[in-house]
């Protein structure tokens, strides 16, 4: 009894462990939609961390194409079951680390569903968003005895290489302006889930300024929702600080040439430009180069703090069932898939979170009490 407890807690440790200093990734595959008439998917099987894609034999002499990841989530999986796999990061925002959450995948294919929920939301539909911001909330309650903690937000699009800032309005325009990365970008507190509602909101609206039928600039365009803890120890009197950037990135599709000009063709450079930015970050910041190219875009100068050996990441990547996208998949794959094989080092632990203490304590009395046993 005593070797399955000890076999449970080290699973536990191993999986806070796990959290610091990777980029985790996960996929998601969306259903197909309502109305759709029924057919096969592109994707062949799941199996835990694998999953096998039906490929043409323009992609795969085999005709099946795996990739392997840190979980993979099928076209049934809630947005419940997603973000208890995504817990345990929001927890170490409160511990002082920085974070970033990023959805990645073509348009249409399921990121803004991840990250905030479908259009007509509804509690169960709450995506990582409104969920991580309630956890914080709720933990932060928890603690209050110990830690005074304070909580806001900015929310930022970057679209053509320009920042703007979505919570502006009249009555918010003179809140306090100390964000990090964006110095004169709205920083809003928030203290419950409808403080959020309210200003993801506002941000939505703000968003659809410039949008019109035919350009819906949502999808070309990268939105950020920026969480700023800071929280006081109420013995001590220090300060803790953590961030976690929630992304939700425009979408990853190649835009032929032949179809894109004008505005769409300059929107679909740029989007290129940024994407492949992050990706050169990732890279470099995996082969321990000493310059990292951060400033190659506005992307990664945004989340320059919360990418790298200090921060935990997470990307989730989508992909849709339709077998006519499977070219825009496989690469999209190819793409996370690399991604996930990298390991940007130990992430900076100031101390050791409370669960990880914890859980080191409660190992050595098993250890000692199997040791007495035997
Ligand atoms: P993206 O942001 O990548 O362009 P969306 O999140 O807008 O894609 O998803 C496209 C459509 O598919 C939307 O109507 C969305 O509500 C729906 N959808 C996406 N993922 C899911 C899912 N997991 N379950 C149900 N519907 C989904
Ligand atoms: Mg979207």
């Amino acid at each position: 009894r005593y070797q399955k407890v000890l076999e449970e807690n080290r699973k536990l440790y191993n999986q806070v462990q796990d959290l610091k200093g990777n980029i985790r990734v996960y996929c998601r595959v969306r259903p197909f939609l309502p109305g759709q008439p029924n057919r096969a998917s592109t994707v062949d099987h799941i199996e835990e961390g694998n999953i096998t894609i039906i490929a043409p034999s323009k992609y795969s002499k085999e005709g099946r194409k795996s990739f392997t990841f840190n979980k993979v989530f099928g076209p049934s999986a809630t947005q419940g079951e997603v973000f208890s796999d995504t817990r345990p990061l929001i927890r170490s925002v409160l511990d002082g680390f920085n974070v970033c959450i990023f959805a990645y995948g073509q348009t249409g294919s399921g990121k803004t569903h991840t990250m905030s929920g479908p259009p007509e939301l509804t509690e169960e539909g709450l995506g990582v968003n409104y969920r991580a911001l309630g956890d914080l909330f709720l933990l932060s309650e928890q603690r209050k005895d110990t830690v005074c903690y304070d909580i806001s937000v900015q929310m930022l699009e970057i679209y053509n290489e320009q920042v703007r800032d979505l919570l502006v309005t009249d009555e918010i325009r003179n809140s306090s302006q100390n964000g990090i990365n964006v110095p004169d970008a709205n920083l809003v507190p928030v203290s419950s889930t409808s403080d959020v509602i309210t200003l993801m909101n506002l941000g939505q609206k703000n968003r659809a300024v410039g949008a019109t039928a035919m350009n819906d600039r949502s999808s070309r365009s990268h939105s950020c929702l920026t969480v700023h803890v800071q929280g006081k120890d109420l013995t001590s009197g220090s300060i803790l600080r953590g961030c976690m950037h929630l992304v939700d990135l425009a979408g990853s599709e190649r835009v032929e040439k032949s179809e894109a000009t004008g505005d769409r063709l300059k929107e679909a450079q740029h989007i290129n430009r940024s994407l492949s930015a992050l990706g050169d970050v990732i890279f470099s910041l995996a082969q321990k180069n000493s310059h990292v190219p951060y400033r190659n875009s506005k992307l990664t100068q945004l989340l320059q703090d919360s990418l790298g050996g200090q921060a935990k990441t997470l990307m989730f990547v989508h992909i849709s069932p339709e077998p006519e996208g499977v070219g825009e998949t496989i690469s999209t794959l190819k793409f996370a898939e690399r991604v996930s094989t990298i390991e940007l080092g130990a992430a900076r632990v100031n101390k050791d979170s409370a669960d990880v203490k914890e859980l080191k304590e409660q190992i050595a009395g098993l250890k000692a009490a199997l040791a007495r046993k035997e």
